[in-house]
């Protein structure tokens, strides 16, 4: 089941700066730093209420983050919405039509797991799905 909106993850290109910015809009310290080498990504994170938000960094210039900044610029990124089991939703969004990214959940930050689906079955939104790891 689709439990909430976990967090919005933000591309930037300096997280440092941006950390800063964010910290001083949310009016919030940032609560976690965390690399997800797989992924070449550096976040963190702020609570917001319920939801989170994440920034994303790129640590390697062939980073996910690095080549979406270059075709689209900082920005939104994704959202992810909170699921009760990850390995179900993907199985009914898959049998609903829409396109995976991956096969297999992967090991996310913020103690999460977590999958992707393919933009173009969302009107453009990358979405992610994340469960708690337990
Ligand atoms: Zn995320």
């Amino acid at each position: 089941m689709m439990q909430r909106i976990e967090h919005i993850g933000i591309a930037v290109s300096n997280i440092e700066e941006s950390i800063k910015t964010w910290e001083t809009l949310l009016n919030t310290s940032c609560y976690k730093r965390e690399e997800v080498a797989s992924q070449k990504v550096d976040t963190a994170f702020f609570k917001v209420g319920e939801s989170k938000i994440e920034l994303l960094g790129a640590t390697a210039p062939d980073s996910v983050i690095a080549t979406y900044i270059e075709k689209k610029g900082q920005g939104m990124h994704h959202v992810a919405y909170e699921v009760d089991d990850i390995r179900a939703e993907m199985k009914r969004l898959k049998d609903a039509g829409f396109q995976l990214l991956q096969e297999e959940p992967t090991s996310g930050a913020d103690n999460k797991w977590v999958a992707f689906l393919h933009p173009k079955s969302s009107n453009g939104v990358l979405v992610e799905l994340c469960q708690t790891k337990k």
